[in-house]
């Protein structure tokens, strides 16, 4: 048994052994018997599409006395919320922007603006107020506040949704229609180094808890939204002001806008209780599937079915025959296909670009789901399992350094 102020002292000592959730089960999988002597932190981490992430923002929009009430405000085009501060007369607004929402420019939404806050980029804020509208431009360092709220996230079980019926279906799980007679899936989650998959009890993710989100240290509020003991999440908070863009984003959709958030956490390995839990591998994590018709797990594959390929694309521009058709471009979600056809940083290998394609340009083995009915080819990844390990990494090196605890960040 160790106790947390044994492991926190061995971390203000720089002593602590602390690995990632990836470097664990690697070990895990290489036969080494491991004990609790033999590690005191696993950091784990996710990233993904957070439906439930919303920014709170405040900052002076005009002098004092310049209007009395502000009635709305857009930001790069995103409608926020404002409130619920009233704010009379003092030229100051607060606001409510969610990650979800869309702006009038095809393709941006809250999480786009998100990341662009954090990269400092200026936006335009257009308030309509009393005395008329407003229009200026802003950083986020000129924000007197920019905090993410997580209402729910980081879940422990996610789904794979097919299309049973004959038809293509269009949905909010996919960039594409999806293909009837169950020939394609698509998933979220990032399976064996997701925190709450390496504590499912949830007995070291209780509220109060340091935990990086996007990249910035924040803390855990409680569970979220729709959270239950089978099926556990996460609501967090952190101040945007020290988050990492390439930690977050936006994910364009044909017909909505969705937030990329990512979150890591510690685990102290006090005990044996402790260690048995991040031992788990994704090969005993069930991934069910479901009809995307009725959201109805009818059949379960596994998160080794979905993470044993390639967790990025290839490109061959030769085989682009028809530049014109552009699908690639068009439909990427994260913008990340130069005109060149060569992918930035940007991408997160959901795989839409191998799908659409009509040249076999691009290439990854997305991996397949076997199921009791047949096998399922994947079509479409809402998480990055890349970024949920940097998410990991981050917070291991944050410890390694000496500038985190548990029980403060
Ligand atoms: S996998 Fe393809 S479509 Fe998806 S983000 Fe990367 S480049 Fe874009
Ligand atoms: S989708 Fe394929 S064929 Fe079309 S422009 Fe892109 S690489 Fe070329």
């Amino acid at each position: 048994m160790k106790s947390i102020e044994d492991i926190n002292k061995k971390i203000a000592a720089k002593t602590a052994v602390v690995l990632t959730a990836s470097e664990l089960k690697k070990r895990i999988r290489a036969g080494e018997t491991i004990t609790p002597e033999d590690v005191d932190v696993v950091t784990c981490g996710t990233f993904g599409i957070m439906s439930g992430t919303a920014a709170v923002i405040a900052f002076q929009a005009a002098e004092p006395g310049a209007f009395r009430h502000a009635t709305s405000m857009t930001l790069n085009g995103v409608p926020t919320h404002l409130g619920p501060c009233p704010n009379e007369s003092n030229g100051h607004v607060d606001a409510m922007v969610y990650g979800t929402a869309a702006s009038s420019r095809t393709g941006y939404g809250g999480g786009h603006l998100f990341a662009d806050l954090v990269e400092k980029k200026s936006v335009e804020a257009v308030i309509e107020t009393d005395a008329g509208t407003i229009t200026k431009t802003i950083t986020i360092d000129e924000m007197s506040s920019a905090r993410m709220i997580v209402t729910r996230g980081a879940f422990k079980n996610y789904m794979a949704f097919v299309n049973p019926s004959e038809s293509e279906i269009t949905t909010i799980f996919s960039v594409t229609p999806m293909q009837g007679n169950m020939n394609e899936a698509t998933f979220s989650g990032c399976g064996e180094i997701n925190p709450l998959e390496n504590d499912p009890t949830l007995r070291f993710h209780t509220p109060g808890t340091g935990a990086l989100v996007n990249g910035a240290p924040g803390i855990i509020l409680g569970t979220g939204t729709r959270s239950s003991a089978a099926k556990p999440n996460l609501s967090l908070a952190a101040d945007m002001k020290n988050m990492d863009p390439n930690l977050m984003g936006g994910f364009r959709m044909p017909t909505a806008c969705e937030c990329l958030t990512s979150v890591a956490t510690a685990i102290p390995v006090t005990d044996d209780a402790a260690l048995a839990a991040l031992s788990i591998l994704d090969e005993n994590i069930s991934l069910p599937v479901a009809a995307v018709t009725n959201r109805t797990a009818f059949d379960a594959a596994t998160y080794a079915d979905a993470w044993n390929g390639d967790a990025r694309v290839r490109v061959d521009p030769k085989k682009c025959t028809t530049p014109e058709c552009n699908r690639c471009r068009d439909l990427c979600p994260r913008e990340a296909i130069r005109e060149d056809l060569s992918i930035t940083k940007s991408c997160m290998g959901c795989l839409t670009c191998v799908k659409v394609c009509p040249a076999g340009a691009y290439s990854a083995n997305g991996g397949t789901l076997h199921t009791s009915t047949g096998e399922i080819k994947i079509i479409l990844r809402q998480s990055d399992r890349v970024r949920g390990e940097l998410a990991a990494r981050t917070l291991r090196d944050r410890i390694r350094s000496g500038s985190w605890r548990f029980g403060g960040v």
